[in-house]
């Protein structure tokens, strides 16, 4: 997937359109999504060009990657889901109903989450 500088998540990291921030670091910005599906939804983006995971783990340095991950531990931790239980959840690509091209990691908590995936139809 190649990466759209015009994406929503490019234009929020520019600082083109605002966002409810819940955290940022060097190399990521986290914030609540737009269309909650759960009473915690957070965002977790990383700053750099990457659309997806694969071009994520091949360009991203070490620090970039690590910083993603302790991201995602620090918006469980500050939005309270850490003691109740979360999901995490990376959509990518066609199949994966990624609507946003700009890798991110959505944090949902806040009541029981149900099913993993929906069946397949
Ligand atoms: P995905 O299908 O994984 O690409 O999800 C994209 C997510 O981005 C959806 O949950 C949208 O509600 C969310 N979203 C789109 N625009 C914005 C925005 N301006 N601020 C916050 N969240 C947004």
């Amino acid at each position: 997937m190649s990466y759209d500088p015009s994406n929503v998540f490019a234009r929020i990291l520019r600082g083109e359109i605002p966002c409810r921030k819940v955290f940022e670091d060097a190399h990521v910005l986290a914030f609540h999504d737009i269309q909650p599906q759960a009473p915690v939804h957070v965002l977790v983006v990383p700053r750099g060009a990457y659309a997806s995971w694969d071009d994520f783990h091949e360009q991203a340095s070490d620090a970039e990657q690590a910083a993603l991950s302790r991201a995602i531990g620090a918006v469980a931790r500050m939005t309270g889901v850490a003691s109740t239980g979360y999901r995490v959840i990376s959509n990518c690509g066609r199949d994966g109903h990624q609507e946003v091209p700009h890798l991110h990691v959505h944090v949902l908590g806040g009541r029981p989450m149900g099913r993993m995936v929906a069946k397949a139809e």
